[in-house]
This record gives C-alpha cells, sequence and structure tokens, in this order.
C-alpha cells in the first residue's frame, strides 16, 4: 500500500463516514470501490478517484474493489482492462482478490429486472429511441407517458425474455422503469433499464443481445459487492436518486452514493472521450504520450507514482468543482524527483571546447555527487579529457552585463573539475561558432582555486572521448490556452493545440555513467531539469524524456496569491 505520506487531511466524505462508524452503521464496514469504464487509459482524474477509494478504505481498516464497470460493448475492450489494471498497480494500490466486472452480474441484474417487472415497477416499451426522447418532456415541459406503459406484467415478463433471447432487433423495444413522467428529474421519467444490442462483449462474447444501462447495473454491482460508501463524481448528483429507486425496489442492500467534485487541471482535457481523439487523429502519439495527463503518459513523461499520490492529496475532495493548476502537478513531481534523482551531468546542444594546455592523452576521473539531497547516494567518477562540451547557451561572444557564463577571456568553473578560461573562438566558413579554445588551471582541479580567486558561473560538460549521443525529447503543455474546454466561441479543444509542445533534440550527449539506465530510471541533468529514460531507448541510442524543469513556478504563484 502507498507509505511514507503524511497523514491525509480531513474532508466532508470522512466526516459522513465517521458518523457511520459512530452510529454502527453497516456493522462498522467500509468498503469502497473504484469503478473505471474499460473504455480508455485511466487519467490523472481518475487518478484522484483512485486515492480518494483505496485511501479511505486504508485509513477506516475497510476494503477497496476494483470493479470494470462494462456494460456498453461498443465502446469498451479488453486493451483498456489490461492498461487500467496496470495503472492501478503502479499508483500502488492492492485490490487484494477483489477484481470485479459488471459483467459478472448479467445473470443477476437480470433475475433482479424481471422482478421489477413482477412487482409492476418496470415495462417493456416498443418505443425508438427518437421517440423516447421526444416524450421525455424538458426541464420546463413535463414527458409524456408510453403508450406501451400500462403493458400487463405477463407480457412484459414474455417480451422481456424473448428481448434477451435475440427475438428483436437492436433498439426496436427496450425495458424502461415506471417511475414519474412529470418528475422534476429528468433522470426520473422512466429511464431505460436494458436496451437490445447485438455487439460481441469483450468478456461475455455473444452470449447477450441485451445489455444493462450504467444507472441500473451500477447501484446494483455496488449493492451486490456490499459497498458502504460508493462515491463518484458530481454529474451524478442528479442520478442518486435513481440509483436510490432501484435499490429500494429491489429490496437489497443499500449503499450511499456520496458526489464529490471531478479534478481538473488547467491547460490540459480531462475526458477519455477527447484524449481518443486526439489518439486517434494523431495529434499525439498514442495513449503514453508524455504530453497527456494519462497516468501512461505521465509514468512515460517521469512522474513517480509518489508524486502523483501526493498531488491528490494536496488538492484535496470537496463538493464544489474548481480548477488545478498544472504547476502544482509539476511542483509535486519536482519535490519528489529532487529527493530520489542521481544527479549527472549532459548537454543538450553541445558546442565544442579543446582545453589547449591539457594533455593531449590524459584523463582524468573526477569525484562527483549523485544526490546533495541524499547522504545516501554516494559519488561517482567522471571522465575529463582535453576535449569537452558544454552548453551553447553557457557561451556569449558578446555578453550583456547579467551574462556571467563562459565569454573571451572569462574564467569560469566546470561542475566538479577544473576552472577554465576562453582564449579563442573558432568559426567556419559560414562564421558560425564552431568551437572554443580554452585554457584550464590544473591547481583547481575539484572546483576550487587555492588562491581562493572566485568565479561568477560553474557550467556542466560532457568529455567528448567518454559521452554517450543521446536524444532528448522536451515537452510543454499541449494546449495554449488556460480552459481548452472552453476556448471561446464555441471552438473545438483541437484548436488551441500547443504547436510546439514537443521538440526533439538529436545531437545530445550525457556522461557516460548513463549507459544501460533502463526505462523508467529519472535523473536530474543538472541545471537542465529531471530526465526519464524513454521505453523507445536503446543502449545504442538512449533516449530521454524531459519530466520537468527545475524552475518552480507554482512557488510563485502560491506567493502572488498571498
Ligand atoms: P471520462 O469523462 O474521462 O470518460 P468517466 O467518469 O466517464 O471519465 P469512468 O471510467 O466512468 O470515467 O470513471 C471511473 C471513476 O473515476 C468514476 O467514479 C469517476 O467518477 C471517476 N473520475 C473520472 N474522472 C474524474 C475526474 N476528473 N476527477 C475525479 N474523479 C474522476
Ligand atoms: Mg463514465
Amino acid at each position: 500500500m502507498a507509505g511514507d505520506e503524511i497523514q491525509t487531511p480531513s474532508n466532508f466524505i470522512k466526516h459522513i463516514i465517521e458518523e457511520d462508524l459512530k452510529n454502527n452503521k453497516n456493522d462498522g464496514r467500509v468498503h469502497t470501490r473504484f469503478p473505471p469504464e474499460p473504455n480508455g487509459y485511466l487519467h490523472i482524474g481518475h487518478a484522484k478517484s483512485i486515492c480518494l477509494n483505496f485511501g479511505l478504505a486504508a485509513e477506516y481498516n475497510g476494503l477497496c474493489n476494483l470493479r470494470f464497470d462494462d456494460t456498453n460493448p461498443i465502446k469498451e475492450e479488453q486493451e483498456y482492462v489490461d492498461a487500467i489494471i496496470e495503472d492501478v498497480k503502479w499508483l500502488g494500490f492492492d485490490w487484494g482478490e477483489r477484481l470485479y466486472y459488471s459483467s459478472d452480474y448479467f445473470s443477476q441484474l437480470y433475475s433482479y429486472a424481471v422482478r421489477l417487472i413482477e412487482d409492476g415497477s418496470a415495462y417493456v416499451c416498443d418505443l425508438s429511441a427518437d421517440e423516447i426522447r421526444e416524450y421525455r418532456g424538458t426541464l420546463r415541459e413535463p414527458g409524456r407517458e408510453s403508450p406501451y406503459r400500462n403493458r400487463p406484467v405477463d407480457e412484459n415478463l414474455d417480451l422481456f425474455e424473448r428481448m434477451k433471447n435475440g427475438e428483436f432487433p437492436d433498439g426496436s423495444r427496450t425495458l424502461r422503469a415506471k417511475i414519474d413522467m412529470a418528475s422534476g428529474n429528468i433522470n426520473m421519467r422512466d429511464p431505460v433499464i436494458y436496451r437490445i444490442q447485438r455487439a460481441a462483449h469483450h468478456r461475455t462474447g455473444d452470449e447477450w443481445r441485451i445489455y444493462p444501462m450504467y444507472d441500473y447495473a451500477h447501484c446494483v454491482s455496488d449493492s451486490i459487492e456490499g459497498i458502504t460508501h460508493s462515491l463518484c463524481t458530481l454529474e451524478f448528483e442528479d442520478h442518486r436518486p435513481l440509483y436510490d429507486w432501484f435499490l429500494e425496489r429491489l429490496r437489497i442492500f443499500h449503499p450511499q452514493q456520496i458526489e464529490f467534485a471531478r479534478l481538473n487541471i488547467s491547460r490540459a482535457v480531462m475526458s477519455k472521450r477527447k484524449m481518443l481523439k486526439l489518439v486517434e487523429e494523431g495529434h499525439v502519439n498514442g495513449w503514453d504520450d508524455p504530453r497527456m495527463l494519462t497516468l501512461s503518459g505521465l509514468r512515460r513523461r517521469g512522474y513517480t507514482p509518489a508524486s502523483i499520490r501526493n498531488f491528490c492529496e494536496r488538492i484535496g475532495v470537496a463538493k464544489a468543482s474548481s480548477t488545478v493548476d498544472m504547476a502544482l502537478l509539476e511542483y509535486c513531481v519536482r519535490e519528489d524527483l529532487n529527493k530520489r534523482a542521481p544527479r549527472v551531468m549532459a548537454v543538450l546542444r553541445p558546442l565544442r571546447v579543446v582545453i589547449t594546455n591539457y594533455p593531449e592523452t590524459q584523463t582524468d576521473e573526477l569525484e562527483a555527487i549523485n544526490n546533495p539531497e541524499d547522504p545516501d547516494a554516494g559519488t561517482r567518477k567522471v571522465p575529463f579529457s582535453k576535449i569537452i562540451y558544454i552548453e551553447r547557451d553557457d557561451f556569449m561572444e558578446d555578453p550583456p552585463k547579467k551574462f556571467f557564463r563562459l565569454a573571451p577571456g572569462r574564467e569560469v568553473r566546470l561542475r566538479y573539475a577544473y576552472f577554465i578560461t576562453c582564449r579563442d573562438v573558432v568559426r567556419d566558413e559560414s562564421g558560425a561558432i564552431n568551437e572554443l579554445h580554452c585554457t584550464y588551471d590544473p591547481e583547481t582541479r575539484g572546483g576550487d582555486a587555492p588562491d581562493g580567486r572566485k568565479v561568477k558561473a560553474t557550467l556542466h560538460w560532457v568529455s567528448e572521448a567518454h559521452a554517450l549521443a543521446a536524444e532528448v525529447r522536451l515537452y510543454d503543455h499541449l494546449f495554449n490556452t488556460e480552459d481548452p474546454d472552453n476556448s471561446g466561441d464555441g471552438a473545438d479543444f483541437r484548436t488551441c493545440l500547443n504547436p510546439d509542445s514537443m521538440t526533439v533534440l538529436d545531437g545530445c550527449l550525457v556522461e557516460p555513467s548513463l549507459s544501460g539506465a533502463g526505462p523508467g530510471s529519472g535523473f536530474q541533468f543538472e541545471r537542465l531539469g529531471y530526465f526519464s529514460v524513454d521505453p523507445d531507448s536503446s543502449d545504442e541510442r538512449p533516449v530521454f524524456n524531459r519530466t520537468v524543469t527545475l524552475r518552480d513556478t507554482w512557488a510563485k504563484i502560491r506567493k502572488n496569491k498571498k
């Protein structure tokens, strides 16, 4: 189970649970579930729900089930089931033996529907989908009753069985709850319970020609599993009367539905439907594209499970919906990686530097600290030789006042190595800078001058003879507006995609200690940010994703808000 986190702050759901425990409701049991529909990959919004459900169960000595809400075979696939299982495990949660599927309950759901018919609470309706919509009325106008509403029970039982046996075409009939066509809540206007649909289900194959609707299947599945607190997002608030109605009519165990606000993040879309569009239309390279806020995308980007769990704790749980700044998510991963990520040196846009007074054949093995935040992380040797590379940005031929890094005639420190002074700028025929000629001071080995003289900058570097060539992928926000879902003038969210959300740097050089680093390992490239090895990586060609830069914009946002 997810450990090492601080005690979670209280929230309104905990108050409800504590009240229930006090009153010995449900014999003092707490049992939650995380109920994804396998119609896409999980995203950071789901992480909020996962952390909440599994977190509450852990906190109150309860249980949390993983249940696939798989009642819509047209959109659901085994690929999604597998990805969801992997993601929940990766986040650090364990459902024990309790992996369930709503489709496990298809027979039970069918028998319960028969019970509703027998009690006069459900009827077979021959209206088409369009007609049902037309009869439903509007927020201002009550609906009209279906002409089939008062079918005798026997006829309903017969027709429902024949629906199940595949005697009628798709969409020709439905089973509907008999509630109230004049209800102010449109969900209560005789909602559909079953539809006819010849679609192969990823688990039950062609066994069923009728499939239960979400509102019916969900509450009954919760009841069958003995769920005590059924947590869902705010848009289901208006469905709660229906949730309660089914369970009351069926006279079965009655979990309590509690709604909380969805997580929204700035500069992102948080819906599987929209994410599917991004994937299908090739705006991103798959569900696990590091720019996507899917759990698989965040993992590939280099986010750690702990950073996501901490993020979910920080945002808390409330009734009112709000949008969280992306900078908070970045803050959380930066904070976690600061503790764990080994420091290494990498040069993304290399500029060749020849140390003219350094012996041709010599190599120095310099001692470098792996992680100043973690004394146990130790040190490593970094090779230094006559030709090194520094970052192009770290040199300016004609520097402005505030530029303290390398410039003609100026001395700087090479991290863990020596002081060097720039003596010459060498150009190619076009006049572009090809390389620098510098001298080093052998007395400054390790990075300090015995005479106490100071330099204003410390640069990272790699040795030409030892460095590995690497590809580095830099990421920026996928959208260039704060709220791509409401980009104004009814514009589609795809119109505000950021064309510069990914930059691939081809000729990067990284220090040799990175040889063989496996996919998913994370590092801090000194002065540049946190980077993670991409699965595309090979021994010949390591590939790194920039997880996050070093600069903390969240601290600034917080300060401004105070
Ligand atoms: P989407 O709109 O992205 O398709 P969904 O709600 O349809 O999401 P489900 O698979 O039905 O996706 O969700 C599983 C659980 O995760 C539900 O309990 C749902 O309420 C919760 N959930 C989904 N999105 C969020 C979110 N943004 N914030 C918090 N919880 C969420
Ligand atoms: Mg859903």
